[in-house]
């Protein structure tokens, strides 16, 4: 049995589809089992790969070293063993740290912003881990 198959079920009776569900013309063929046309396509697991994406952007002129820099995503908790969304941005030109940490439910965690040069680093300032703090 195929797992690529597998994940494609009957919306309605959840019967799994393993055969490719378009016929010649285009359309979907109705559910063996019940005539339904709609499909599940393993869509709780695109989700939850969705929730925890993250991204990194630099920012800089043309020629010199980035002149902002941060990081925007979800970050594992190890103390709690929960999911944050972390929002984290250096500026260089402006010599301004700022790091915004919320749980999975919005409430605000850690909003900091200090000056660049006050900022103590954890070992890992650039990587996507929350300091343990
Ligand atoms: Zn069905």
């Amino acid at each position: 049995m195929s797992d690529n198959m597998s994940s494609i079920s009957c919306a309605n009776c959840h019967t799994p589809i393993p055969e490719p569900h378009l016929n010649e013309s285009g359309e979907k063929k109705p559910c063996s089992s019940c005539g339904s046309t709609l499909r599940n396509y393993g869509q709780e697991l695109a989700a939850e790969v969705m929730m925890h994406a993250t991204l990194a952007f630099k920012a800089r002129s043309p020629g010199r070293r980035p002149f902002a820099l941060g990081f925007v995503g979800a970050s594992f908790h190890r103390l709690t063993g929960a999911w944050h969304q972390v929002e984290r941005v250096v500026f260089r030109d402006k010599n301004l740290y700022r790091e915004k940490v919320t749980d999975e439910s919005g409430r605000v965690i850690r909003d900091v912003q200090h000056p660049l040069t006050d900022h103590k680093g954890h070992g890992d300032d650039r990587g996507p881990r929350t300091p343990d703090t």
